[in-house]
């Protein structure tokens, strides 16, 4: 294959508040908190290759950083997330990062759905897996659109404050496809909820999203930041260990109850849906983009 380059963020010296698709920065009582910023707002943080590897450079590095005991991931911009980019300039479905999460092959020199596959494990199941399993406590700072891919950055943090004017979907049942990758669905939200917004694709707000279990607290959106801040002021006063271990003890459960397994079966027909749209239409996501997508859902079509 030919050299891809090597985005800066890669390489977490590189990671600065305006040079990368992600910023990171510590704060806190001794530095304590690390803050993980997505910083495409000009494109409502939609996630590029770029992104999920810079995402995953800097959750790598409050890992590694001994003063660091809890991880906050926020946003810059009107939005937390929008998804998966389908769109914008910068999308880089062709460009090889190293594999990081997984251990697959290179996607690029790939072709159909065996390119698809080695894609998705890499950039989407496996990066959100190995963020949902950081031996330290993360929580989502949601504000704004947290809509399909975004749904799935929230789900991997431990838990979720939002602000009320937070709102989530996961719409891609209008490209055919069952729920995105990560599909924690049937355990965030339940059964029959997580079918009614997969089957209508509608937004849920903040507060329905806390009604359901989903979501932790709801605040004004000039607290968010201190709502959160105030958390995890409390979170670093317990030893390591205690959250590490309380941490790795709730996800067994989680797994226990099926989840990891749940969604190995799901990602099956997650990809049998590519392909059968790519066979049909010649178009994985059923000829669907982010600006289809975006009049669909304001038509309520
Ligand atoms: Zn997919």
């Amino acid at each position: 294959m030919s050299e891809a380059p090597i985005p800066p963020a890669l390489g977490p010296a590189d990671l600065g508040p305006d040079s990368t698709p992600v910023a990171y920065e510590v704060g806190g009582p001794e530095n304590a908190v690390a803050y993980v910023t997505l910083n495409r707002p000009e494109y409502r943080n939609a996630q590029n290759s770029v992104m999920t590897y810079s995402l995953d450079a800097a959750f790598r590095r409050a890992v590694d950083d001994a003063a660091v005991k809890v991880v906050v991931l926020r946003a810059n911009g009107k939005h937390f997330s929008a998804g998966h980019d389908i769109g914008t300039p910068e999308r880089d479905f062709d460009t090889f990062y190293p594999n990081v999460a997984t251990l697959h092959w290179d996607h690029t020199d790939r072709s159909g759905a065996d390119q698809r596959l080695a894609r998705e494990v890499e950039v989407y199941m496996g990066m959100c897996r190995r963020w949902r399993d950081i031996p330290k406590p993360v929580i989502a700072q949601v504000h704004g659109a947290c809509i399909a891919g975004g749904l799935m950055l929230a789900w991997v943090c431990d838990f979720i404050v939002a602000s009320d004017d937070a709102f989530f979907s996961d719409p891609v049942a209008r490209m055919g496809i069952p729920g995105v990758e990560y599909f924690a669905h049937a355990f965030v939200l339940g059964p029959r909820r997580a079918k009614e917004i997969l089957f209508t694709g509608e937004r849920f707000t903040a507060a329905q999203a806390a009604d359901w279990g989903m979501v932790n607290h709801v605040v004004p959106r000039d607290e968010l930041g201190a709502k959160v801040e105030a958390i995890a002021e409390k979170m670093v006063t317990m030893p390591m260990q205690g959250l590490f271990l309380s941490k790795k003890a709730v996800n067994i459960c989680e797994d226990q109850m099926g989840l990891r397994n749940s969604m190995d079966s799901v990602f099956g027909w997650h990809h049998f849906a590519h392909a059968a749209n790519a066979e049909v239409g010649g178009d994985s996501l059923g000829g669907m983009d982010a600006k289809s997508m975006k009049s669909a859902a304001q038509q309520g079509g």
